[in-house]
């Protein structure tokens, strides 16, 4: 069947048309600088790529760029926009409403427009991306909302909520919510499949280590704990992410600096994290070479990510009473030998051992435990927009 997977930023409409049955990507590409000029970027397999950079003053013109580029006849690599069985789009928020994947109607349309202020600069771009698609796609074609949180809505009310005065929890719907959900469910599936065990049977730590880092603890199947909270901010200290500070530290620094609610924001998800820390960058490559160089700093920043990714191993192996399986996935947990490593480093007592043969400058799909291990380490290679369009065609099937 063929998919769409559209996942829209506030002036952004990236995109991947795919064959499910083969898991092929027919074409990909990004309509960028949307209501500024417009910049088109298409790769279609077997053809020339090809950059457009006529105007795209709104989305719903991208999205037409982006149906005009697929059945060009030069560039195209559908005869008629009628073969895209559905369109699955990546939204940041469901709020509680959804666990699952939905198809689009104007109920879902109202709960991604309730959740605009959890999540005010992905959730008004996610809807104008489906309107934009629904004005411009055969009538009928479904549109299908995964949601970055839905993974993490079995989680226990001791684990999501936040000890505030309960009613503004209430008021605001304030609680942990957890992001990077549809990574999660995909490597922790995944992994059960590679390795040979049923899903429901295990307890999985799935360690999602990209720019964004979050981990999931997942119980038999469920996800029971998440480190991201009630936004992507919580957690591990990440490439410009604080994570989680002491809360006090926010009132002092605003007092202190002088600094707005907008401006504090931006100081803690932008300025913060390892760039932050070691003033290098917040890419891993970058703190490596300065910390081999001997930049303190970079090698401070590198020693806190591993210390506090080893502590929530530890604190979810305690939460589920042990541990099966910890997977590493994303642009860190794929490609960086030395920080499966040192996460896991120490966790012999609660029988975790890495082979450093089989971790080595390993990146793709693997265990990278000892035969000896209790626990299966793993590398799974994360994809999220093969799970958005593997959840569509489940929903649309
Ligand atoms: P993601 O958000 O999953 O795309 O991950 C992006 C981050 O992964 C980058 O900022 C780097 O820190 C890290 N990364 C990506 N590729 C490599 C690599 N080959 N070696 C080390 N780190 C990498």
């Amino acid at each position: 069947m063929k998919i769409l997977v559209i996942n829209c930023g506030s002036s952004s409409c990236k995109f991947q048309l795919f064959e499910t049955s083969t898991g092929e990507v027919l074409a990909k590409g990004n309509a960028e600088r949307i209501g500024i000029d417009g910049k088109l970027t298409y790769k279609a397999n077997g053809k020339e790529d090809f950059i457009s950079t006529e105007a795209m003053p709104d989305h719903k013109v991208a999205v037409k760029m982006i149906l005009a580029a697929l059945v060009d006849k030069d560039h195209g690599v559908l005869s008629d926009i009628s073969e895209i069985k559905a369109v699955g789009h990546r939204v940041l928020h469901g709020g509680k409403y959804y666990s699952e994947s939905v198809i689009v109607n104007d109920d879902v349309k109202k709960v991604i427009r309730d959740c605009f202020p959890l999540g005010p600069l992905h959730n008004p771009a996610n809807l104008t991306g489906i309107e934009a698609c629904e004005s411009v796609l055969p009538e009928g074609t479904p549109q299908v909302a995964v949601f970055d949180t839905a993974f993490h809505m079995t989680m226990p009310p001791k684990a999501y909520t936040y000890a505030l005065p309960y009613e503004l929890t209430e008021k605001y719907s304030i609680r942990r919510y957890g992001f990077h959900g549809t990574s999660h469910r995909y490597v922790s599936r995944r992994a059960a499949d590679f390795l040979g065990k049923k899903y429901e049977d295990i307890k999985i730590i799935t360690c999602h280590l990209g720019n964004g880092s979050s981990f999931a603890a997942v119980d038999h199947g469920k996800c029971v704990d998440t480190s991201m909270g009630l936004t992507p901010l919580a957690g591990i200290c990440m490439g410009t992410r604080c994570g989680d500070i002491d809360p006090a530290i926010v009132p002092f620094l605003m007092k202190n600096e002088n600094l707005t609610p907008d401006e504090i924001d931006t100081l803690m998800n932008k300025k913060s994290g390892v760039e932050g820390l070691s003033g290098v960058s917040s890419d891993f490559r970058d703190l490596d070479k300065a910390s081999k160089e001997g930049n303190e700093r970079a090698t401070l920043a590198l020693e806190m990510f591993e210390y506090q990714a080893r502590k929530i191993i530890g604190a979810y192996a305690a939460a589920m009473g042990g541990v099966d399986v910890i997977v590493f996935t994303a642009g860190i947990g794929e490609n960086t030998d030395y920080i499966r490593a040192a996460a896991c480093e120490g966790l012999g007592f609660m029988g975790v051992e890495i082979d450093p043969a089989k971790n080595n400058g390993v990146r793709t799909e693997a265990v990278i435990s000892s035969d000896n291990s209790k626990v299966t380490v793993a590398i799974i290679p994360t994809n999220e927009e093969l799970a958005i369009a593997q959840e569509t065609e489940e929903l649309v099937k």
